[in-house]
C-alpha cells in the first residue's frame, strides 16, 4: 500500500497540498521529491523498511493502528535480543515453563533487505552507507544490524556518515554517489525524519545529493513521503483505500485496523470536528503530521493548542484522532535510564504496542522483494502518554503467546 501511494504522483501532490502549505519541513522534502522524480540520472529503485505500530482496544476488542513508520524505523536490532533476555530470564525463574514467543528475526531481515538491495545496484566494489545523526543516541540498535549484515554478507562494505560529511561535489556526470572513493549502492537514512535533523542549509543540499544519486535510497524520498500522517486519514475513507488495496488483498481486514481520523481544515467540516475535540479532549489525541516522536497532544493541551491554532492556516498541520483505549496489564518495567539500585520494583500497569516491520524493494514496474519482517512489542506505563523509549517513557518488551 505504501508503494503504490508513493507512486501515485497524481495522489501525492493533491493529499499534500494543504500540508505543505503549513509545515515548511513536509515542503522541503517534496521539493526535493519533484526535483528528482522526473531525473532519469536518479535511481528508479525504491528501498522501504516500514513498521507499522498497533494496540489492542478494549471496547471493541480489536487491533488498532496508531501510526505507520516510514524512516529510520527503530528497534529491529534490539527487538530479537530483547526476546532472548526474556527467555533467558523466563529460564532462569522457571527452567520447566515453557516461553512460546512467535520466532522472526526482524534484525536479519534488514540486514537482507539491504543486502538484496545492494545485489540488484549490482557493483561488486560499491559499498552501502549509513547515515547517521550527528549525535547518535540508538547506536546499539544500529550496530545490531551492520553486525547482522557483516554476518549474512561479510563482502558488502557498510560505512556510517554524518550529512556533514558527504562532500558537496560526491556525485559524477552519471549521478553515481562516491563516498571515500568508493561507489555507493544503497543509502538507508538513520537520519532524516525531523527538522533537527537538517541543522542548515547544506544538510537539505546533502539529502537532495543523495536523492539524486544512482544509489538505492531506504527510504527514497517519496517512501518517506507516504509516512505523512495525511495519508493515514485520507485512507481511513474505505472508497480511496480500495484504490490502492484490492478486496482479495486484504481490503476489509486492513480497513478494520484503523482508528478515526479527522482533519482540521478551515471549513464547516472541519469546524465541526475542531468543536468535537474542544468539547470531549479526554477521546482524542491531536498530533501533527510528521512522524518523530514526542509531539502529540493530549487532554487540556488540546484544548489549548485548538484554541490557538483555530485561527491560522496551522490547522493544517495537525491530525485529530480519535484515542485508542489500550487493554492494560499488570508487570513490572525496567527503566533504562533510572538508578535501579535506588528503585524499588513494584508491579505497574502497563499497557503495550506492537510494530510489525515490513520491508520492500521495487522500482515503477517490479516487486524484487516484498516481506513481512516480524515485530517488535513496546510497553509503558498507563499513566505516560508518548511510548518514546529514547526519551526515557516506555520500555523494550516481547509477547508471550498462550
Ligand atoms: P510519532 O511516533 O510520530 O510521534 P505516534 O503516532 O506514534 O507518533 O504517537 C506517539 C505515541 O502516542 C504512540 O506510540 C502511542 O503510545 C501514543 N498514541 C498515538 N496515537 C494514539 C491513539 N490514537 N490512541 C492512543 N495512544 C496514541
Ligand atoms: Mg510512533
Amino acid at each position: 500500500m505504501m508503494h503504490r501511494i508513493a507512486h501515485d504522483k497524481h495522489f501525492l501532490e493533491e493529499s499534500l497540498a494543504d500540508v505543505i502549505r503549513v509545515d515548511s519541513f513536509t515542503r522541503s522534502l517534496y521539493e526535493i521529491y519533484l526535483k528528482v522524480e522526473d531525473d532519469p540520472k536518479a535511481s528508479k529503485y525504491n528501498l522501504g523498511f516500514f513498521r507499522s505500530d498497533y494496540m489492542l482496544n478494549k471496547e471493541p476488542e480489536a487491533l488498532r493502528q496508531v501510526e505507520i513508520n516510514a524512516i529510520s524505523v527503530s528497534f529491529a536490532g534490539l527487538s530479537p535480543l530483547i526476546s532472548q533476555l526474556h527467555q533467558y530470564v523466563n529460564n532462569k525463574v522457571n527452567p520447566k515453563s515453557e516461553f512460546n514467543q512467535p520466532e522472526k528475526n526482524t534484525c536479519r531481515s534488514v540486514a537482507f533487505a539491504l543486502s538484496k538491495a545492494w545485489d540488484v545496484y549490482g557493483k561488486k566494489d560499491a559499498i552501502i552507507i549509513i547515515i547517521v545523526e550527528e549525535k547518535t543516541y540508538n547506536i546499539c540498535d544500529q550496530k545490531a544490524i551492520e553486525i547482522e549484515l557483516f554476518n549474512l554478507r561479510p563482502e558488502i562494505l557498510v560505512k556510517r556518515k554524518k550529512f556533514s560529511q558527504i562532500d558537496s561535489n560526491s556525485l559524477d556526470g552519471n549521478n553515481v554517489l562516491r563516498v571515500d572513493d568508493k561507489e555507493v549502492a544503497v543509502v538507508y537514512y538513520r537520519t532524516g525524519y525531523v527538522p533537527a535533523d537538517y541543522p542548515n542549509s547544506s544538510a537539505w543540499d546533502t539529502r537532495l545529493i543523495l536523492e539524486k544519486s544512482k544509489a538505492i535510497k531506504c527510504p527514497s524520498i517519496k517512501y518517506q513521503l507516504s509516512g505523512v500522517k495525511k495519508f493515514q486519514q485520507i485512507l481511513t475513507d474505505k472508497q480511496v483505500l480500495s484504490k490502492f488495496i484490492k478486496p482479495d488483498e486484504g481490503l476489509d481486514e486492513l480497513y478494520g485496523t484503523f482508528a478515526a481520523i479527522y482533519l482540521l481544515k478551515d471549513s464547516p467540516e472541519g469546524n465541526k470536528y475542531l468543536e468535537m475535540g474542544l468539547k470531549n479532549p479526554e477521546k482524542f489525541v491531536l498530533k501533527p503530521q510528521r512522524e518523530g516522536g514526542g509531539n502529540n497532544y493530549y487532554g487540556q493541551e488540546i484544548v489549548q493548542k485548538l484554541n490557538e491554532i483555530r485561527n491560522s492556516q496551522e490547522r493544517d498541520a495537525f491530525i485529530l484522532m480519535e484515542l485508542i483505549d489500550a487493554v492494560p496489564i499488570s508487570n513490572y518495567g525496567v527503566d533504562s535510564r533510572s538508578n535501579l539500585r535506588s528503585r524499588n520494583f513494584a508491579m505497574d500497569t502497563i499497557i503495550s504496542e506492537l510494530g510489525i516491520f515490513g520491508s520492500i524493494l521495487a522500482d515503477d514496474k517490479l516487486v524484487y522483494h516484498n516481506s513481512e519482517d516480524g515485530y517488535l512489542l513496546r510497553s509503558k506505563r498507563i499513566s505516560d502518554n508518548e511510548a518514546g523509549i529514547a526519551a526515557g517513557a516506555g520500555f523494550l518488551d516481547s509477547p508471550y503467546l498462550f
